[in-house]
């Protein structure tokens, strides 16, 4: 008799799912898949936050759009519940889901930029670090987060700022366009003209909307940007929130007044 693995459908009902059926799962998938008893097994359950411990039936590692359509697709036949991981970074660890699919985006990091329109179409487990490294090379940038490891998916879908957003809106005033793969398998693309209940959705609205395979942003010619979290010593607090005030409304022009005591992350 084959192997079987058990899993609840929403906490309501106890199911089973042959190895079989998973090993045909497997195949169909270009990525690759990641059960309780591979070794990859715990690197793949391990996020951000080291505090989140959760125990996914399956990891698959989707290489490409359609390793996203199956893998939704089989969650749907199987009952399974699905989380989706792009950085990882979620605090409440969203990214996994007990006794569920992890579709796991990480694998899909791809950028293409388009130095000629200022776009990039950016795959949908790309970090910032890689869209920063793919747009840098070309004086170019958005407004991602100030942590080049935090997901391009989450953040996005969350709204997103950064250090350029005093400049540029937040990250989502810079999406164009969206490619989503929904929860019946089915794949549509989505911007201001197609499909704009989605993508007015999806600017802030989360990642409960299908899985968003890659993201394109605008552009800005910016290249380099001096900025980073300053800190003071607690005692310090008076003196300093005292000068930030006349400082950031120009009555002073003092930037080195307080070098000694900053230490840059
Ligand atoms: C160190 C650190 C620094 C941060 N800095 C900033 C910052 O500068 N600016 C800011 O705005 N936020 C910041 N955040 C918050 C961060 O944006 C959120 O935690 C965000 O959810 C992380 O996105 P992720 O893709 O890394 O996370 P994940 O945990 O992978 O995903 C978060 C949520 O989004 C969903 N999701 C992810 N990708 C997709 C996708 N492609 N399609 C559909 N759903 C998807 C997931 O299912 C999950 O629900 C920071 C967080 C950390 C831990």
């Amino acid at each position: 008799m084959s192997k079987q693995y058990s899993y609840s459908d929403n906490d309501t009902e106890t199911l089973t799912i042959d190895e079989e059926v998973i090993q045909i799962f497997a195949a169909s998938l270009r990525g690759e898949l990641i059960n309780p008893d591979s070794p990859e097994y715990e690197e793949a359950r391990t996020i951000y936050n080291a505090m989140i411990d959760k125990r996914p039936v399956l990891v698959a590692k989707c290489a490409n759009v359609a390793d996203v359509i199956a893998s939704v697709n089989f969650a749907r036949e199987q009952k399974m519940e699905v989380s989706i991981r792009s950085g990882g970074h979620n605090g409440p660890g969203l990214a996994l889901v007990d006794e569920g699919l992890v579709i796991d985006l990480s694998s899909m990091n791809g950028v293409r930029v388009d130095p000629f329109s200022k776009t990039a179409r950016v795959e949908g487990g790309c970090t910032w670090g890689d869209v920063d490294h793919a747009a840098h090379a070309f004086g170019l940038a958005t407004v991602s987060g100030v942590i080049s490891t935090t997901g391009v998916g989450g953040l996005t879908l969350g709204g997103g700022h950064g250090y350029l957003t005093r400049k540029f809106g937040l990250t989502i005033d810079n999406l164009l366009s969206a490619d989503v793969v929904l929860a019946d398998g089915s794949f549509v693309h989505t911007n201001k003209d197609k499909n704009p209940d989605l993508f007015w959705a999806l600017r802030g609205g989360g990642g409960n909307f299908g899985v968003v395979t890659s993201f394109e942003y605008k552009l800005h010619p910016i290249k380099n940007v001096i900025a980073g979290p300053l800190f003071w010593p607690i005692d310090q607090v008076e003196t300093t929130m005292k000068w930030y005030r006349d400082w950031i409304t120009g009555k002073l022009f003092t930037p080195i007044l307080l070098v000694e005591h900053i230490s840059i992350l």
